[in-house]
């Protein structure tokens, strides 16, 4: 497939418009809106579609899923309080533009898709833009043992609890960020792990994920 991978003014005007919008529905880390205003999000569409890509809209990107809403992209990231060098296991790769954002903030990132399609396609597009994050395709339900322990766990699907697994893959005093509910709406849930055993639980804002589709999932 030839991938188009142009950025001009009409593009980079509305970015910048994107970056208002975020700033004005809340996101206040400058760091998350630098990297929004950054990433070229229309390289995540066809051309066809790139009126659509600077509006806040989650948008199909094939295989049943979706790009996520800007929104929804920033509110995560935000967070996850990202330090430089990091080591983020994101879990639901997409079509990769999360895992651009977790990037240009100074993450180390280990990303889990279990769409063939989407993976194959990710793993082409994301190192032509610069960005080369470990990629994996699998159920990330799991997590990823062999690369554990992480700073930071970002899951970009609903699921219908906190995988244990993957509080055990986190550092003492690292960070989970998880959608968590039923099929149609979820939480979005943190968890500090302040010790062994030991957690501090949030419930945030109501969001619309596709599905955690796995083993410790629906
Ligand atoms: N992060 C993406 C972005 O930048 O817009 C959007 C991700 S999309 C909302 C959620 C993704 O999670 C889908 O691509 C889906 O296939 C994937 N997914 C669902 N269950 C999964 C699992 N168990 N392991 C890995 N990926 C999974």
């Amino acid at each position: 497939m030839a991938y188009k991978f142009i950025d001009n003014y009409r593009e980079q005007g509305a970015r910048k418009r994107l970056v208002e919008v975020l700033r004005k529905k809340g996101i206040e880390d400058e760091r998350v809106l630098k990297a929004i205003g950054k990433i070229p999000r229309h390289f995540f569409f066809d051309e066809t579609f790139w009126n659509q890509a600077y509006k806040d809209i989650a948008f199909p990107i094939g295989a049943g899923q979706t790009i996520s809403q800007p929104y929804t992209v920033a509110y995560q990231t935000e967070l996850l309080h990202i330090n430089k060098g990091d080591k983020v296991l994101e879990i639901g790769t997409g079509c990769g533009y999360q895992t651009c954002v977790l990037m240009e903030l100074g993450a180390n990132v280990v990303t889990i898709e279990r769409q063939e399609t989407l993976y194959e396609r990710t793993i082409q597009v994301l190192p032509y833009m610069g960005y080369k994050p470990q990629f994996f395709l699998g159920d990330g339900s799991i997590g990823k043992a062999e690369h554990a322990p992480y700073d930071k766990i970002i899951v970009t699907a609903g699921a219908p609890t906190v995988p244990e697994t993957l509080l055990k893959q986190l550092n003492i005093g690292g960070i989970l960020v998880i959608p968590v509910g039923d099929e149609q709406f979820q939480k979005m849930v943190t968890v500090l792990k302040t010790g062994e055993h030991d957690y501090e639980r949030h419930e945030l804002d109501t969001f619309r994920f596709v599905p955690l589709v796995g083993d410790r999932a629906w």
